[in-house]
Order: C-alpha cells, then structure tokens, then sequence
C-alpha cells in the first residue's frame, strides 16, 4: 500500500470525525473518544502543513451533514491548532528510522504535554465562555482522549508502513485471536458495570503487554483502539460514570505507553539480533584472522581463519595471553612499545608485525587492532584483524631486487650498482681505504650478437656474468649496466697492482672459451680501471675515467686492462665535441659527396662507381667516414645524413643523365640503422620518384653482419628492393662471420672483397687463395665480383686472371668530386679509350 495521498487524508479525517461524532452521548461536544485528532496529527507529519487546507474543507463538508453528525466547528479549529503544534514539535522525532525508547517519551510529552495541554485549555475557554456542558470530568476527559488518539494513531500508522513487509499470516492470526479475545473481556466487564469487576481491567494488561512484545506495535496500537471503542459506545457510557471512564481512560494511557515502549525495546532487540548475526557470518568465514582479546589481554575468541593462519586451534588459542601485548625480552617486533602506546592514546593501531606460527616459523603479519569500550566508556575489549602479509612480502621483496638487478644475469643493474658503489664510497672514506672501480667491456660482442643472434648472445653474457662472479670474492660488487659493459668495485684496494692482479684474472677467465649451440666462440675482454681516491672522489668521476681507460684499453688492442691517466681526458673532450659538431654538421651544410669509380676488368671500360660521404668541419677539415659514421651511428643521426646521402646521390647522378652523359651504377652505402622495415623500402621509392633517377642503375651496398642480424626480415626488405628494380652488393666480403653458403638464398647480385684480402694479392699466398675461392664461388652462385682496395697493377693482373670483373681503388681512381667525375665521364666517353689506356686515368 501506497501512503495516503494527499486527499485520501482528509477524506480519513471526514471519516473519523463523523465516527466520533456518531460516539457522542447527546448533549455533549466531546468524549472518550476524539481519533479525528490523531488522524489530523498523523496528515500533518506525512505532507506536511500544506494539507490544513484539505483538512479545512473536510470539515466544511461536514457542515453540509444533518445537525447531529456536524462536529462542532470551534472545537474542531482548536483541534486542529493544537494538533499543528505538535508536529512542529515531533516532525525531527517522527522522521527517524529507528526509535529509541527517549523517542517515544517525546511523543508522550508533545501529544499530551504540548498538544493536549494546548486543547485543554482552548476547549474550558470556549466552554466557559460559550455556556457548553462542562463539569470536574470533562477536563481530564478530553486530555486524556487527545493525548490516546494522538499516541494510538501516530505509532500504529509508523510501525505498520515500516512492519508490513514482515507480518505473516500467523501474525495476523494471533493479533485477531488476542484482540477479540480482549474485545469480549471489556464488553463484558465494561458492560454488565459493577464496581467490583472493574478491578478486572487489571487483567488486560499482561495481556497487552504480552501483545505489544510478542506482537509488536500495530497489534498494541488496535488492541487499545477496540478498548477505547467499547469505553466511547452508548452501552458502556450509559452504565459507567463520567469519572470512571476517566480513570479507565487514564488505565489505558499507561497501558498503551508500557507497549509502546516494550514494542520499541523488541524492536531494537531483533535489529541488534540481525546485525550480530551478519557480525558473526563476517568473523566465520573473513579471509582475515580475527579476535577478540579481552581487557586483560587474553583470547576471547578467535576464527577459523586465525586457526588457518596461525595453526592454532580455537581450542589452544581462547584463554591464553595473546602475543600482541607480550613485553618480555625476545619479542621480535621492534615497534610493538609503539603498539601499545598509540593502541591506549588513540585506541587504534596498524601495521606490520612479525608473528610466530605453531610450526615456530615466523611471518609477517598485517595487523589492525581496534580497542573496544562499552557503553560508559570503559575498556572491555580489543578486537585484532590481521592478514598473513608473507606473498604481499616476497613480491614486494622480488619488486625490489628487479629494480636494482639485471634480469638477466642476477648481477646489479645501473640503479644498483650506483646505490651499491655510493655506499662502498661512503665505507672507504670513512674508513679511509681505497677502492678500484673496473670497466669491462667485451670485445667484438656485437658482431655476435648481429651474426649469431640475439638468443646466443644473452647466454654468452649469463656466462660472462658467472665466470666474473667465481673470479672475484663474495662481497665484491658485479653489475651489468646493459648491453656487454660490466663494472667491478674492489674494495680496501691500496696498490695499484692489487687491482691489476684482479683485472688480469678477470681477463684470462673471459677469453677461455664458450660453448654455445655446439659451436666454441672466443671473446675478450677490455679492462678500464679507476682508483679512488687518486682518480675521483665521487661516483660519477670514477665511472667516467674508468670508461675512458677502458676505451684506451680497446684502442690498444683490446684483451687488455688500463688504468686512467690524467691524459684521457682531453682526447674524449675532443670526442665529445665531435659528437655534438655532426648533430649540426647536415644542417650547416658540411657535407659532400664523392665518387670513386669502378673499371670492368675485361673490358678496361667504367662499370660503376661508389659514392663516400666527406664532412668537413670548419675547424677540424676533413674528417673521414671511418671516424664519424660509427659516431652517426651511436646517435641516430645517421638516419637523417644515409637519406641526404640517398637523395644527393641520385640527383647528382640525374644532373648527368640530364647533361646527355652516359651514367653507370651508382652505389650507394647503407648503415646498419638505416634498414629498418618500413622505413627503408619507402625512402628508396620516394628518393627514386622525386629524382627520377632510374632504380636499374642504383646499387645498395649492404655489410654481412647487416644482413646476418635478422636474416628472415633482412630478405624481406631486399627482396622489396628487388622488386623495385634496385641491385644489391655485399660490402666488406670476408671480414665478418658469414659463410658463402649462407649468401645462397639472398637476392643479391654483387659481391665486393674487401680490401684487407686484396692488400697481399698476389704476395701474400693465403690471400691470393682466398681471393681465388671468393671469386669461384660467388661465379657459381651466379653473383658479379668486385675487387676493393686495388693499388698496384700486380693486384689487378691476379684479380683478372682470378675472373674478377671489376676493381675499385687507387690504381684506377681516387675518389672524386662531382665536377671531375662528370669531367672523367665525358672524356671516356668521347675517346672510346682501350682498357690499357684507361688504366690510370688518374694518372
Ligand atoms: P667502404 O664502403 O669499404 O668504402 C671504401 C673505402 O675504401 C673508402 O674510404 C675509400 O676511399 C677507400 N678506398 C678506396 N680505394 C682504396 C685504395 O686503393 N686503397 C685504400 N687504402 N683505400 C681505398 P672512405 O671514403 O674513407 O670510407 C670509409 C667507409 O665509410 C666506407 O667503407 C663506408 O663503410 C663508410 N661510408 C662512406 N660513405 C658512406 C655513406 O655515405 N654511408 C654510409 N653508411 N657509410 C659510408
Ligand atoms: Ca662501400
Ligand atoms: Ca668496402
């Protein structure tokens, strides 16, 4: 049921003041009976005083009744005056949910002692005034029905919308049985009057009180209202005197406060019930370990997941003093005075505590210990949650070695090692002992990487990593700071010749050798080394100088150690500005191209030619490729400087074709950076596109360990070059670790061998054979040979004989500028020189 709406109350309040009209003995304005008031009461709580208007044509309306159902209109005004201070008094009381038993004493002291005492007083002046019947009952008469409806009507509605979803048919039975059983005792007592049996009205009460707690509130609520009915009916009131209704009105009144409050106190009751049995379903079956420890600080109660957690048994833990409070010596929780200090400051403590479960292993735990007061404030309880913190623990532990090792080899990483190598500095200077921080970097690790891949690599570097932690003593420290660079700290070093001996086993432990994937590798190591305090006094310094030796050390050679010199320094100065000098080098236009052409062997004719990068830099002059494109490389800038290279190229070489000169190959070199997939396929096409240049007369020039370092997404890229109509060379042939079998399956169509071969041809045996077997081969691998390097005419005898079909170097040509490359091919062209004569155009 919906509430009343806004006219269905004052249609009640039409209803119930014609029922207490009708309940009138003739003659008088009032009775016991005045439930119109309470209904009013009731109207104004719910909508508000907004419905006095409603209310106010209600009672117009029964003026239009014939004369013995108009109630009076001044009484009823009084009413309703009376009836609107009340509300204004209860309206906060009335919106709680719950009420406590001070909430129904304030409805007791604003119905009778605002509201009834108000009417009272209205209704003796407008009697007195007006002449209306009016003895020593009537008073009392009318208090005491005002203050009863008041109490009957506002209490009931509340408790039935709050009830309803709760009443059970057996409910419903058992308020009937009651309140007729009740209605028949007070029919015939109050009914068949004698003085005697009114002592029998006592009897109701047990009865009412049982209702009102077994039953609850509505049940009290109507059990009080059929009374008061049989009390106002023209039987009873033609019997009883006006003075003993009152005092069976005033029975009444205690009857129905007594229930009312019972009824609240059942209420609490069962809610309290509710809510301890939501509290105890939550202590069974929490993941937390939960219990209760009592003021003197023994176990009260536990769950089963404090017996999970802990091993003990509700049994063995309920009685015994629990650990938490535990001050003897041996406790191994350093904060827990803290504990127990803030726990009786502010009664509440959390945190991390160590405990000890019944298998005597201890564990962390996350405890929150709560102190419990009762309703006058003293303590009697603690409740502790805890949680077995040991997994939260070990992640957090794991978190934190990830953060500082390598994952790879378990050594320190950067963040490590720098905290680790900070405190061994802080040790020595305190201490005042010396130290050697080692640089190791492995020689030649990148070529096995590129060519082996990347797989074989990072078992090489896990091993690396273990033959460096069985040469050097437990608490030396170890890190790999990325890629093959590995530090050392030597602590309490004072000679020099303390960290050369470590160095030196370091470095015969590296170049024993290494079994991967059934093949042996070889590889050194190069060793730069730092002495504190004599280097650098802090971290950064010595880490510095000792990269710097460690580069001396692979200048020299490699396998080898070196200690910083003071010297260092000023040549990677130099370094450093060269560095920044290339970031601005193709913006400031310091770039030019070259061109070193290339003779076909039989036929004395150009068959090509090479482009080589030159910079020259405004202070420094000519810098060579050699120095700087491994320097473009480290810093990316080589992508930007191999597509400057790409597009000038071919647009120089375009301005040619333009001028009606005969071009030939024009190869172009390629940086390891610059054959990404995706990136490359597209300059090329672009570079074509805009140039016009056609792609049958580029060539690419790739090294081996390019190729090799990712063979499967290397030949996608070539073979999309293919595509295009673009010729691919190998560079360097010989230098790295491919064989020419491995070639067999790329698209590639030329061959270049390097120089190193070359320089001992025909001298040199071993060469000159190895020159031979190259060339054979990459004939039946159906590749075209060129010679690199080529000085002497001896060299380019045995080549030819070799069935090389061309040659590049000195012998032939020096590399040239545009303007005497276009002079060089205009004059071939114009004497259709013999292959003799051509043979040093360079003269
Ligand atoms: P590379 O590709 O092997 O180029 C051949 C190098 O050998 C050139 O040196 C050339 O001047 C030199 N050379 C030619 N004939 C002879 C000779 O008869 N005797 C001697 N001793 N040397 C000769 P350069 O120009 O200094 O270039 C060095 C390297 O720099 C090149 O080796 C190439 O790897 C790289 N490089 C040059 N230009 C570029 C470029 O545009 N892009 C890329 N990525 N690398 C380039
Ligand atoms: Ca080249
Ligand atoms: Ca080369």
């Amino acid at each position: 049921m919906k509430r009343l709406s806004a006219l269905a109350w004052p249609l009640c309040y039409l209803g119930a003041a014609l029922l207490d009209q009708t309940m009138l003995v003739a003659g008088q304005s009032y009775g016991p009976l005045n439930l119109s008031v309470g209904i009013a009461l009731l109207a104004m709580l719910e909508k508000g005083f907004g419905v006095i208007p409603w209310l106010g044509v209600a009672v117009l309306a029964a003026q239009l009744l014939p004369a013995a159902l108009q109630p009076n209109l001044l009484l009823v005004l009084a009413e309703l005056a009376s009836v609107a201070a009340i509300t204004v008094a209860l309206r906060p009381v009335y919106q709680k949910s719950v009420w406590a038993v001070s909430d129904a004493l304030q409805l007791l002291l604003c119905s009778g002692g605002i509201g009834a005492t108000l009417f009272w007083l209205l209704h003796t002046l407008l009697a007195t005034s007006l002449g209306w019947h009016w003895d020593a009952h009537s008073a009392p008469m009318s208090w005491l029905a005002f203050t009863l409806s008041c109490l009957l009507c506002v209490t009931g509605y509340r408790s039935f919308i709050l009830d309803r979803k709760l009443l059970r048919a057996n409910w419903l039975i058992e308020t009937t049985t009651v309140v007729t059983i009740t209605a028949s005792g007070a029919m015939l007592m109050l009914g068949n009057f004698d003085v005697a049996s009114l002592q029998f009205t006592y009897l109701c009460f047990p009865l009412m009180v049982w209702a009102a707690l077994r039953l609850g509130q509505i049940s009290n609520s109507l059990l009080i209202t059929v009374i008061l009915l049989i009390l106002a009916s023209a039987p009873v009131r033609a019997v009883m005197s006006d003075g003993l209704v009152v005092a069976q009105q005033f029975l009444l009144l205690i009857a129905l406060q007594t229930g009312i409050w019972l009824a609240v106190v059942r209420r609490e009751n069962a809610l309290a019930m509710a809510e301890a049995k939501v509290a105890k379903q939550v202590f069974q079956h929490a993941s937390e370990g939960i219990m209760m420890i009592s003021a003197d600080h023994r176990l009260l109660a536990v769950n089963p997941a404090f017996t999970r957690i802990t091993g003990y048994s509700e049994g063995e833990a309920v009685g015994r003093p629990s650990r938490i409070f535990d001050t003897r010596p041996g406790n191994p929780n350093l904060y827990q005075s803290m504990l127990l200090e803030q726990l009786s400051a502010h009664g509440h403590w959390e945190g991390e505590m160590l405990d000890k479960r019944k298998s005597g292993e201890l564990y962390p735990a996350w405890l929150s210990i709560s102190a419990v007061h009762d309703h006058e404030g003293r303590l009697s309880r603690y409740v502790g949650v805890f949680s077995d913190y040991t997994s939260r623990k070990q992640a957090e532990q794991r978190a934190t070695f990830l953060a500082t090792h390598d994952s790879l080899t378990g050594l320190y990483n950067r963040n490590g090692f720098h905290e680790a190598l900070s405190q061994a500095l802080t040790r020595a200077s305190t201490k005042r002992r010396g130290l050697a921080l080692l640089f190791i970097d492995l020689d030649r690790f990148k070529s096995i990487n590129d060519t082996l891949g990347h797989d074989v690599g990072d078992q090489l570097l896990r091993i690396v990593a273990q033959r460096l932690r069985q040469h050097l003593k437990q608490d030396d420290i170890i890190a790999r700071l990325g890629g093959d660079e590995f530090t050392v700290v030597l602590e309490n070093i004072h000679q020099v010749n303390q960290a050369a001996q470590v160095a030196e086993r370091i470095l015969q432990a590296l170049a024993e050798s290494y079994h991967l994937h059934g093949q042996e590798l070889f590889v050194t190591g190069s060793i730069g080394i730092s002495m504190y305090p004599n280097d650098g006094s802090h971290a950064m310094q010595l880490m510095r100088n000792a990269d710097l030796a460690m580069y001396r050390a692979k200048d020299l050679g490699k396998n080898a150690l070196q200690f910083y010199a003071q010297e260092m320094n000023r040549e990677s100065s130099q370094q450093f500005s060269l560095q920044s000098a290339l970031r601005f080098a193709l913006e400031r236009q310091q770039f030019s191209l070259v061109f070193q052409p290339q003779m076909n062997l039989a036929t004395g004719q150009l068959s090509g030619m090479e482009c080589l990068l030159r910079w020259q830099h405004p202070e420094l002059g000519w810098i060579s490729p050699a120095e700087f494109i491994p320097l473009a490389e480290e810093t990316g800038m080589i992508i930007p400087i191999g597509h400057w290279v790409l597009r000038q190229a071919c647009l120089t070489a375009e301005s040619w074709r333009q001028a009606g000169i005969m071009v030939p190959k024009m190869a172009v070199n390629l940086s390891v950076r610059q054959f990404k997939p995706g990136v490359l396929v597209d300059q090329v096409a672009t570079v074509l596109a805009d140039t016009g240049f056609p792609p049958y007369l580029l060539e690419l020039e790739v090294t081996e360990s390019l190729i090799m370092r990712r063979l499967n997404e290397a030949v996608q890229i070539m073979d999309a070059l293919k595509m295009m109509g673009v010729s691919l060379a190998i560079d360097d042939f010989g230098t790295g670790y491919s064989s020419l079998s491995q070639l067999k399956n790329l698209p590639l169509d030329i061959l270049k061998i390097d120089r190193s071969f070359v320089e001992g041809i025909p001298a040199d045996q071993d060469d000159t054979a190895i020159a031979q077997t190259i060339i054979a081969m990459a004939k039946k691998l159906g590749l075209s040979v060129v010679a690199e390097g080529v000085e002497t005419v001896a060299q380019m005898q045995a080549l030819r004989e070799a069935g090389c079909d061309s040659m590049q170097g000195y012998y032939y040509s020096r590399p040239l500028t545009a303007v005497q490359m276009e002079n060089l091919m205009r004059r071939l062209q114009g004497m259709h020189l013999r292959a003799e004569e051509v043979e040093s155009v360079q003269g």
